[in-house]
């Protein structure tokens, strides 16, 4: 039997894949278009794995059994299209994993709030005391954890890039935040197909399992009209909606939990991250521990004690008044939404926006950006389709080319008591490396100016 498998990308996913195919006995091969890491290498390296960059040599890849493909590389790639047509499976990297591990897994996805939400639950599940690992787009790659140690529980937060090609794969819990416009790119411009992409998160969930998700997200509730599922339904909301609100915040003010057998309540006041989409982040943190059973005392005290994130509505400095935040990591328009909604409402705050279109349409922030944005500095090599967007619709709109110029605008621009935040809804990658390298400039720039 062709015991070959081959292994398309070598980041942190793709590296993992093919340490566990070879722990587990599989005649292994790693190909990368790109360059590979020299940490990444050496992983190879000792694991005896072949590899090899710069290209893919075809003869090498279409006698594979199976390939594990990195979620960066898109369905479209010619290569992948040619194993489609040949029939080779095509899986993603935690589909592999799950095939070697018992472990519980709670499944994070959405459009937005991923992140936040997978660090808190783990961060919950981690300090009462549960043998917990951190997967997925933050921490370390699935595959290689299971091949390398022993976790009770893993925290996955999954992209719509990792679920396309996951098929036997089981989430324990899985959550979806929310559903807006995003990577719309990807999916031929059609929002079906991301939402589709999305909900590959509730395949294969039985009746002892849970899925937790935004209720009064419309693009949620609509699908889960088309879709068949036998989980048990967690559903979060601001209020009470029904029996079947899993959590909401009441008339004192405080968030309730209410899972089979259970109550928990907490005021929102002591929840540790502020803003609405935190509140709901929390919500579907809390509500995942509680089903993982995990003591109500240890909830509360994590919710309220849990650190933030880089990069997400990260306060940097106040230079003469002016209070400067990296929210770098807003790369579409909905969590610039909730960026600004959580500035003050009056006319205070500069807007950095700007950077690679995803397919962005700013209608959705424009009523925000009316009522609390004095200025936008669009910040990109192609700024056309932000300054005709909000032509006339905000009092100040300059165009830059570089976060100096950005950065030395938005101070002539600002004053005292005014904030400038960078939340650019456009991904990175026109002036920057990334989004952590477009924050981590942003910071430097702004403390520099102290
Ligand atoms: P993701 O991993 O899904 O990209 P993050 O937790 O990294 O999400 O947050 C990305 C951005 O989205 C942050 O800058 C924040 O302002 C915003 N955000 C965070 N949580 C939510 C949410 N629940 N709903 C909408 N926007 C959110």
């Amino acid at each position: 039997m062709n015991n070959r498998i081959v292994v398309l990308g070598g980041g942190e996913s793709g590296v993992g894949a093919a340490i566990l195919a070879k722990v587990k006995g599989f005649d292994v091969f790693l190909s990368d278009m790109g360059t590979i890491a020299p940490r990444y290498k050496e992983a190879l390296a000792e694991y005896d794995i072949p590899w090899e960059e710069g290209h893919h040599t075809e003869e090498l890849i279409l006698n594979a059994a199976e390939v594990i493909k990195s979620p960066g590389i898109p369905p479209t790639a010619p290569l992948v299209q040619k194993l489609t047509e040949q029939g080779t499976p095509i899986i993603s990297e935690i589909e592999f994993a799950g095939r070697y591990t018992d472990a519980k897994m709670v499944c994070i996805t959405g459009s937005n709030g991923k992140t936040t939400t997978t660090l808190l639950t783990y961060h919950i599940l981690k300090d009462a005391g549960l043998n917990v690992g951190l997967a997925g787009n933050v921490g370390k790659s699935l595959a290689w954890q299971v091949a390398t140690v022993h976790h009770d529980v893993y925290v996955i937060e999954l992209s719509s890039f990792q679920l396309e090609n996951m098929y036997d794969f089981k989430a324990d819990v899985a959550v979806i935040m929310n559903i807006t416009p995003d990577h719309l790119d990807r999916y031929d411009y059609q929002m079906q197909n991301y939402v589709k992409a999305k909900f590959r998160i509730i395949n294969n969930l039985t009746p002892q399992d849970a899925l937790i998700y935004w209720q009064d997200d419309p693009v949620i509730t609509e699908q889960l009209k088309h879709v068949t599922t036998d989980a048990r339904l967690y559903p979060f909301s601001q209020e009470q909606e029904g029996s079947d609100t899993a959590a909401w915040v009441d008339e004192e003010n405080e968030i309730v939990f209410s899972t089979p057998g259970e109550k928990l309540n907490m005021p929102r006041a002591d929840l540790a991250l502020s803003g609405l989409h935190n509140l709901f982040n929390s919500m579907a943190a809390g509500l995942s521990a509680c089903l993982m059973n995990v003591r109500k005392e240890d909830i509360r005290r994590s919710l309220s004690d849990f650190e933030g994130v880089e990069h997400r509505l990260e306060f940097v400095a106040d230079v003469d008044g002016v209070r400067y935040i990296n929210d770098s990591k807003a790369t579409n328009v909905n969590s610039c939404w909730y960026a600004l909604e959580s500035m003050p409402d009056s006319k205070s705050t500069v807007l950095i926006l700007g950077g690679k279109d995803k397919g962005n349409d700013y209608t959705e922030i424009e009523p925000l950006v009316s009522r609390r944005v004095k200025a936008i500095v669009a910040m990109g090599k192609d700024n056309s389709k932000i300054m005709e967007f909000f032509n006339g619709k905000v009092d100040t709109l300059v165009s830059t080319g570089s976060l100096d110029e950005a950065i030395a605008r938005c101070r002539e621009i600002a004053s005292p008591g005014d904030t400038v935040l960078l939340s650019p809804c456009c991904a990175s990658f026109d002036l920057f490396k990334s989004y952590e390298d477009r924050g981590t400039r942003f910071k430097n720039a702004v403390k520099a100016l102290k």
